[in-house]
């Protein structure tokens, strides 16, 4: 059985459709990046999984249990935490404060305070500052480390190099090789291909609010991606699944 399952998610703004039948499963310690143009819809797609906007139809479910209308405040306790694009890190608040009222929030479990400070040492200096003097690099350190925390299943990390300098985005992301290596499993929406497909096990890539494109990362070209993201020609080479 798959840690998540995603069964024909439908999620709506008002009238528009932002995801369509949205159907994947995910294993344990699986990285899948979604990728996409603006607008694809995996934000939305992020948000639903997180429990922050209920789909219209279609099911989320997370270690067999059917997870679809838990609030996003539960859906933490079950397992599923999301860093959203633009942090919303509670801004007057110290970093320590930020982190224990996730604790509080999530589940306990081997992500404690020592482990985060372990994987963002950067913010050892800055525990008693507030978070929204802190700079964009530290303050993404703070937002997964506050995700982190919680203890989830499955941590959701929307474009968290959005607005990084160069420095602090390879900083992010040698953080994020280190969850690599300590078995999390993580659904990533990245808009540098390059350096998603340095971190992803699977790619997934959307248009339009649909799956266009589904494979593990090492049996498909960039070019292959690219191409399914502009929707400039489906992909047809086997191991890859076009929908
Ligand atoms: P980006 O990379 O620009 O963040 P995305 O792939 O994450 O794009 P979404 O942000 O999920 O895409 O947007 C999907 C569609 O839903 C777009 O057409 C967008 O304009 C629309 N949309 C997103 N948020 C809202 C909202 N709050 N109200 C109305 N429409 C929205």
């Amino acid at each position: 059985m798959s840690l998540l399952g995603v069964k024909g998610l439908d999620v709506r703004h008002g009238l528009l459709q932002a995801v369509c039948n949205v159907s994947f499963d995910v294993d344990r310690s699986e990285i899948v990046a979604f990728v996409g143009a603006n607008g694809a819809g995996k934000t939305t797609l992020f948000r639903a999984l997180a429990g922050a906007h209920m789909p219209t139809s279609g099911r989320v479910i997370l270690d067999g249990a059917d997870v679809t209308t838990v609030p996003d405040y539960r859906r933490v306790r079950r397992g599923i935490a999301l860093v959203p694009e633009g942090r919303h890190l509670f801004k007057d608040l110290t970093v320590y404060e930020n982190l224990a009222l996730a604790n509080a929030a999530g589940r306990k479990g081997a992500w404690t305070l020592d482990a985060v400070l372990d994987v963002f040492p950067n913010l050892v200096p800055h525990m008693r500052q507030k978070a929204g003097t802190l700079s964009g690099g530290e303050q993404q350190a703070a937002a997964i480390g506050r995700a982190l925390i919680t203890n989830p299943d499955v941590l959701l990390l929307d474009e968290v190099s959005l607005g990084l300098s160069p420095a602090a985005v390879e900083n992010v992301y040698a953080s994020i090789q280190r969850l690599v290596g300590a078995d999390t499993t993580i659904l990533l929406v990245e808009q540098d291909l390059d350096r998603t497909l340095s971190v992803a096990t699977r790619v997934i890539c959307m248009l339009e609010g649909r799956i266009v494109l589904e494979s593990a990362v090492g049996e498909i070209s960039r070019e292959q991606i690219v191409e399914a993201y502009f929707g400039t020609r489906q992909a047809h080479v086997e191991g890859v699944t076009t929908k």
